[in-house]
């Protein structure tokens, strides 16, 4: 079995260091632990980079502490509309779904549509329809709604009102969740799920199902899942930004997604981060904002997490 690798973002919308207690922290590090084994356990098993990005997202969607699944944004109608999307670095086959609001698990709605091999995005009621006929977990719309949620639409309709959106908080604003990973075959793959931004218009899509955006694997390049204000990422196609930098220029995968990240983006003033994996197994994890939730594990199996400038070193 070749290297393998993961990376795992719980999005950049990361509130400041004082306004959660060192025990709420604490809580997010574990979850985000617990995603990073999920993902782990199934590469040093020899399985696929699909199969553990797949597995470290669902893990994250089900913790109330990052924006996607239960504990998703709101949007300014109060309601959530999720969005997803996966992408296998072997075969370039994607899947992806679009203002969901009764999967339980989005992201695995989106593989489902990956391997049905048709169409790569659904939206909507169908959308949710899809994943009932494949036999996913359905919820009622209320299951993802949480109490921070409820106080972040509320924050940012009072920003809204008084003209001061662009000073509320990353954590008021945003937020997704993330994997990427390389196997012991050599190939990557990525995953990225989102509620979008809080108070976002009813219909709005970001760029998290948008593959090549939010989302990007290339074997022999690299895997990439995006977080921050996504109408950027897609006018960058950020994933696929990345990956080109490395495939034409020659970069590496630190240079490339650190241009993107503190320079494309970062002169258009907006929260954004990215983690990534190459076909080395080289990871980096840029951000532009106070912190970013996220964590790796090295090809040596060593587990990091991290919320703002600290890492640490866990045991899984
Ligand atoms: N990229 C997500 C979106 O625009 C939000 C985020 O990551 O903060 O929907």
């Amino acid at each position: 079995m070749g290297k393998i690798a993961l990376a795992i973002h719980g999005g950049c919308g990361v509130m400041a260091k004082l306004d959660l207690t060192e025990e709420e922290w604490a809580a997010s590090r574990v979850d985000l632990g617990r995603a990073l084994k999920a993902g782990w356990e199934v590469l040093s098993k020899g399985g696929s980079a699909l199969d553990a990005v797949q597995a470290a997202v669902v893990v994250m969607e089900d913790s109330p502490h990052f924006n996607a699944g239960y504990g998703a944004a709101l949007n300014t109608d109060g309601k959530h509309e999720l969005d997803a999307s996966i992408m296998d670095g072997r075969t370039l086959e994607a899947g992806a779904v679009t203002l969901v609001s009764r999967i339980r698990n989005p992201i695995k709605a989106a593989r489902k549509i990956m391997e049905k091999g048709d169409a790569i995005l659904l939206g909507g009621p169908a959308a949710d329809e899809f994943a009932r006929k494949a036999g996913l977990d359905m919820v009622e719309p209320d299951y993802f709604t949480t109490p921070r949620r409820i106080k972040a639409l509320a924050a940012m309709k009072a920003h809204a009102a008084a003209g001061t959106a662009a000073k509320a908080s990353e954590s008021e604003k945003h937020g997704t969740v993330g994997a990427v990973a390389l196997d012991g075959e050599g190939h990557l793959a990525a995953a990225t799920s989102t509620g979008g931004y809080n108070n976002k218009p009813d219909g709005r899509i970001g760029d998290t199902p948008i593959i090549g955006a939010g989302t990007y694997a290339r074997d022999g390049a690299c895997a990439v899942s995006g977080t921050g204000k996504g109408e950027y990422f897609m006018r960058y196609a950020v994933g696929h930004e990345v990956g080109a930098r490395i495939s034409y220029l020659g970069e590496s995968l630190e240079k490339a997604a650190a241009k993107v990240i503190q320079e494309d983006l970062k002169k258009h003033n907006i929260g954004a981060g990215l983690v990534a994996v190459g076909a080395d197994g080289s990871i980096t994890a840029p951000y532009n904002t106070d912190g970013m939730f996220r964590g790796w594990v090295t090809p040596e199996g060593e587990f990091f997490v991290g919320t703002h400038g600290e890492i640490f070193q866990i045991q899984p």
